[in-house]
């Protein structure tokens, strides 16, 4: 297994629990394994497909997330084929073939096809093991439900001696046990790993502006340079104006979402996926299909509605296990309108709870890590050390004077207004509204001129976590005080805030700031990496890419090109020992790339 493992995957140990799945599927039994993106499931029947005997049947629901992983395999010398709609005929007559002479070690296939050979090519070959990838499909629980797959039971049925292995990455208690029962599997083992992300840091910056959303993200961008990464934003026309200041900027980017055209949106994935474009804008439309595994960053421009949701969407970033950074902007706004979406959505109870620890995620002041985990049912013992308040727990200050400002302010107009309303009277901004309802001759008028616009949304902010006010939804989003801040208003209780911490984002705070700190790689080497020859292995591997047309992160993977330029192989022998390369690469590309190294020395 360790020998299969090196030469055909390049890695020199198994992750926790891959070996014992491997185990259970070469000795012909049935399996669940429950594994979050980038934990390694591939492996798991890849594997046991190369040393049994047959060829393995994988069921996937997308073509392109096939084309990927075919892409992969056979960039490592192993027989692999994907069976599907977008073949011609003459593609999948000589696939069938080879599925029929025992040449083919693994055959992609979605759902549909499988069911339609049934009958045909599935009798005519010898099958080593079935496959079911993406298995939370099969539950009308699940999100991302296909008809087609709750009609995989009959593989057991037909085939009672070939093992299934069933893999997913989102399936809580309800969807495991249906894909059980669905696919019939019998007495089946569970592997279920834990869904910690380590390599995955965790921002959040609360209330801010659009300008200054604009400026972070370039600075992160500036901070990733030529790294991918992905935009999340709720809106189709956010993306497009995000892309568009990007763009400005001289960023290569693209643009995806629902209301693009498949062909236009096909175009955007490919782009992306090939380094094309450094970064795609997109709704939540985009991401199931996209096994890029060198996704560096990934940004929330707003509020995702759930933790499920933005859980898998920050899981795109890092799954080849390095260092990835996330960020997520969390603004009054988002909640209000998000808030809006659930009321309105036919299931208001569910979505506004779901909402409502999306908000308490953004809002916590313990590890942020640790909220995450335990919305997953998992205890994490220790604080993560890699999440903003782990990095910088936050520091408190007597608020009740700005606390009762504020409240005060809201009692004058009668609890009629929103939070635009107050600010502009705290700061003493005159409007229409302020002079048709006369709210300039309100005492409270100005009273708040001395704190920033954007630090009276976070004080707002902080003041509903706190419970002093609540939104009325229904009344056009009024403030309305409670009873805990009628106590602060009144002086029966104090309010603790948190000091508001911004980086200096202005040019001159720029020049100022320390240089930014060389990221650890977990790579269990003294970090002495060429930054300029890790550059040039980057080019070459983009050569190489092109002339194969296949994206940049299946010829070589950056965790590979790190180590290279790290421990430079002067040999091609040492080339092959590095981890993630593979007894073909080391063929393939061990030349070429053992130049560079050593011209570079
Ligand atoms: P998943 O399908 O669970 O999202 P993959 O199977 O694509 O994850 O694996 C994610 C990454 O981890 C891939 O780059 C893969 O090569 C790598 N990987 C898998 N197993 C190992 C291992 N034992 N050692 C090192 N890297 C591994
Ligand atoms: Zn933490």
């Amino acid at each position: 297994m360790i020998q299969t493992l090196k030469r055909y995957f390049g890695y020199e140990s198994f992750r926790p629990l891959q070996e014992e799945i491997i185990r259970t599927v070469l000795n012909g039994r049935d399996s669940l394994v429950l594994m979050p993106t980038g934990g390694g499931k591939s492996i798991c029947y890849q594997l046991p497909a190369l040393l049994r005997k047959g060829t393995a049947i994988v069921v996937s629901p997308l073509i392109s997330l096939m084309k990927d992983q075919v892409e992969t395999l056979c960039a490592n010398g192993i027989s692999a084929g994907a069976l599907n709609s977008n073949n011609d005929e003459t593609e999948n007559a000589v696939l069938r073939r080879a599925c029929m002479e025992g040449k083919l070690k693994l055959l992609y296939i979605s759902p549909e096809k499988l069911i339609a050979e049934a009958n045909f090519l599935l009798r005519d070959m010898h099958i080593s093991l079935f496959a079911i990838d993406e298995a939370h499909c099969i539950s009308q629980w699940g999100h991302d439900f296909r008809p087609e797959y709750a009609q995989m039971g009959f593989l057991h049925e037909v085939y009672p001696d070939v093992p299934i292995i069933a893999l997913t990455a989102t399936a809580d208690k309800i969807t495991r046990e249906d894909i059980l029962k669905q696919l019939h599997l019998n007495q089946p083992r569970v592997f279920i790993s834990s869904f910690d992300r380590p390599n995955l840091s965790l921002t959040v910056k609360r209330g801010y502006q659009q300008r200054e959303k604009t400026k972070t993200i370039l600075d992160f961008i500036a901070r990733h340079s030529g790294e991918s990464g992905i935009i999340y934003c709720m809106s189709r026309s956010k993306t497009e104006t995000v892309a568009q200041m990007l763009q400005k900027q001289g960023i290569r980017v693209t643009v995806y979402h629902a209301g693009l055209s498949p062909t236009q949106r096909n175009e955007a994935q490919d782009d992306f996926i090939n380094d094309r474009a450094q970064i795609v804008c997109a709704t939540i439309a985009f991401g199931m299909g996209i096994d890029k595994n060198n996704v560096r960053w990934v940004i929330h421009y707003n509020l995702p509605k759930s933790i499920e949701s933005f859980y898998q969407e920050i899981g795109r970033a890092g799954r080849d296990g390095l260092p990835s950074d996330t960020l997520l902007f969390y603004s009054l706004s988002d909640l209000i309108l998000l808030t809006k979406f659930a009321t309105e959505s036919g299931q208001t109870g569910i979505n506004l709870e779901k909402l409502q620890r999306m908000q308490q995620y953004a809002e916590a002041d313990i590890c942020r890590r640790r909220i995450l985990l335990s919305y997953f049912g998992e205890t994490a013992t220790n604080d993560c050390g890699n999440c903003d308040v782990c990095r910088n727990s936050p520091q408190r200050f007597d608020g009740t004077v700005i606390v009762q400002k504020a409240l005060s302010a809201i009692v004058r107009t009668e609890q009629q207004i929103g939070t635009s309303v107050l600010v502009d009277i705290l700061r003493g901004n005159m409007n229409q509204e302020i002079s048709e309802k006369r709210y300039h001759q309100l005492k409270t008028f100005g009273v708040g001129r001395e704190v920033p616009a954007r630090d009276w949304q976070d004080y707002l902010l902080q003041m509903l976590q706190l419970g002093y006010f609540e939104i009325a939804y229904n009344e056009n989003n009024h403030l309305k005080i409670t009873n805990s801040g009628s106590d602060v208003l009144f002086g029966r209780a104090q309010a603790r805030l948190a000091i508001i911490r911004r980086e200096d984002t202005t040019a001159k705070g720029r020049k100022k700031e320390t240089p930014i700190p060389v990221r650890e790689l977990p790579l269990g080497l003294p970090n002495t990496e060429s930054k300029a020859l890790f550059e040039a292995l980057r080019e070459l591997r983009k050569r190489m890419a092109d002339l194969e047309a296949l994206p940049a992160y299946i010829i070589l993977s950056d965790k590979v090109l790190h180590l290279l330029s790290i421990s430079r192989p002067a040999t091609i022998e040492e080339f092959g020992k590095i981890s993630g390369i593979t007894e073909y690469k080391k063929k393939k590309y061990g030349k070429e790339f053992v130049d560079l190294i050593r011209k570079f020395i």
